[in-house]
């Protein structure tokens, strides 16, 4: 157990926060605390913004070349710790070691990599003479110092997805990490240090939403704001950020619909939902959370998904064998406990799950894989995120009504269908109303290509060259080529 650390990172170095009041961060698969500090005060927040703010000009200045350069050694220095990276990953995050070994951390690594190749090669509109006697051309620049906020479900890769670009695009940046998980993110930034980005290009301040996040979103320095989070949490950033029209990213929350036709390969549709559901305890804002199965193969599917459920592995997340740890804290299990009580009691039926492990340790945060039947669409479990390993199984009939109730919530992050039919898998993605549809699989995600939702599940992309739509302002530069003080469109305002 690690005490009393400093959970600031302001200016190149590791800080102990000025407000009064302690951070407990535990691993809650055991209850067990692993690290206390004090929390940022809004006067941390002021340092961090001016430390940034301060980084900017330099860094801005710094080439393509040089930046990639940095970040290509950055990468090198977490793959040289990612033991580090991995241990403290699963223990405050509750996650199976196996998840954050050979998805959290490789995943961040490669983050690192793809935006240390890219900032070599930001494109654009093509200069020229479009109105025949200017040159025409487009700039990117970076738009300052960014303010980011992220979640607790994964940790090192949310920061990673809102520092990465921010910086590869020549911003300096503050982030907020969840107070629940800032421990990886603090070693991230230190390790950053290392390879020789300089001091006050990257800052996180480790604090509540309320009062930390809020002076970040709030404070006139921070030229955009970049959050990833809860639907809730995020309209509050929004309405925060409007006061200064800053520019926002909302990355929010999920509710993934996972749709399997009749001609679906229903043994891969089961395997797809185990994992889908259960990635990360089901705290992943993509997971597949209600499976529309067409009735003819209803009952195969939910037949194998429990089989399946009743075979993973609930277990200490220091064990390779264990295949789901626990959930981020007690107060998300009850949350994610009383969504299913609610079912029960409105009259859907638990068929597997729906309680706590017995052999979970006291303190702990562990909940079984779920799955439910017989839930209505309108209902809470069909319509709200649950954040935790709960699958909800729904029958349809018609193609149409599939995909209809898929897109049947305020949410529109991610989604899947299944089918061996060409044609009814080109209308399902044309149909499904997300910011990525998978075909016969779910979740997997890559740095090349764009992360991101529609309707409520916000806006914005994160990864992918999209990323750096975000994270700069395109100014475009018009140059006289003629030489002429007598300009034609002069005459339609004076004619002297
Ligand atoms: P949350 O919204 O409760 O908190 C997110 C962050 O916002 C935390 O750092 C929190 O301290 C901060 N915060 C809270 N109130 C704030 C305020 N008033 N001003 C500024 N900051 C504030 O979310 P969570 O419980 O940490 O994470 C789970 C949520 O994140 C889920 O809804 C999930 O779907 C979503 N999520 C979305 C994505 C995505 O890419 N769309 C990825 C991961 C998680």
């Amino acid at each position: 157990m690690t005490d009393n650390v400093s959970l600031q990172f302001i200016s190149g170095q590791r800080c102990v926060g000025s407000s009064d009041e302690e951070l407990t961060i535990v691993d809650p698969s055991t209850g067990h605390t692993l690290a206390t500090g004090r929390s940022a005060s809004r006067a941390d927040v002021e340092a961090a913004v001016t430390s940034a703010r301060t980084a900017f000009p330099g860094w801005s200045r710094t080439t393509p070349a040089q930046r990639a350069e940095l970040l290509l050694r950055w990468a090198d220095g977490v793959r040289a710790r990612s033991d580090e990276f991995v241990a403290l990953e699963s223990r405050n995050g509750g996650k199976a070691i196996k998840l954050a070994q050979g998805f959290d951390i490789p995943g961040v690594i490669d983050n690192i990599s793809f935006f240390g190749s890219i900032t070599r090669n930001l494109e654009g509109k093509a200069s020229g003479e479009y109105s025949g006697d200017h040159t025409s051309s487009i700039r990117r620049e970076p738009i300052g110092v960014v303010g980011s906020i992220a979640p607790w479900n994964y940790p090192l890769q949310m920061a990673a997805w809102k520092i990465l670009p921010a910086i590869a695009a020549g911003n300096t940046i503050v982030l907020k990490p969840s107070e629940l998980t800032p421990l990886t993110t603090l070693l991230f930034a230190e390790t950053a240090v290392a390879a020789g980005i300089p001091p006050g290009v990257i800052n996180v301040v480790t604090g509540r939403g309320d009062p930390v996040g809020q002076a970040l979103v709030e404070h006139s320095d921070v030229a955009m704001v970049s959050f990833t989070g809860s639907t809730r949490v995020g309209r509050q950033v929004a309405a925060a950020a409007a006061g200064g029209v800053k520019r926002v990213h909302l990355e929010l929350g999920g509710k993934a619909p996972f749709v399997v036709f009749d001609d679906a390969d229903i043994e891969a549709a089961a395997r797809g939902a185990m994992a889908g559901a259960l990635i990360n305890g089901g705290q992943d804002c993509t997971a597949a959370t209600r499976a529309y199965v067409q009735r003819p193969r209803y009952d195969e599917f939910v037949s194998r998904v429990t089989e399946l459920m009743r075979g993973v592995r609930v277990g200490p997340t220091d064990d390779p064998a264990t295949d789901m740890g626990s959930l981020i804290s007690l107060a998300q299990r009850d949350n994610v406990a009383a969504m299913v009580e609610r079912a029960r009691a409105s009259g859907a039926k638990v068929l597997c799950g729906g309680v706590v492990p017995e052999h979970a340790p006291e303190g702990s945060a562990y909940y079984d894989p779920t799955l439910i039947v017989d839930a209505t669409q309108d209902s809470e479990i069909v319509q709200n995120e649950i954040f935790g390993p709960v699958l909800v199984c729904l029958p349809f009939d018609a193609d149409d009504d599939g995909l209809a109730l898929a897109n049947d919530t305020p949410y529109g992050l991610a989604a899947s269908a299944w089918t061996t039919n060409v044609f009814r898998a080109q209308r399902a993605t044309r149909e499904l109303a997300a910011g990525c549809v998978w075909v016969n699989d779910h979740i997997p995600i890559i740095s090349e290509m764009p992360h991101g939702g529609y309707k409520a599940s916000g806006f914005g992309k994160d990864m992918s060259t999209y990323s750096f739509d975000e994270y700069t302002n395109i100014k475009h530069v018009m140059s006289d080529i003629t030489g002429a003080a007598h300009k034609q469109w002069h005459d339609l305002i004076f004619t002297t």
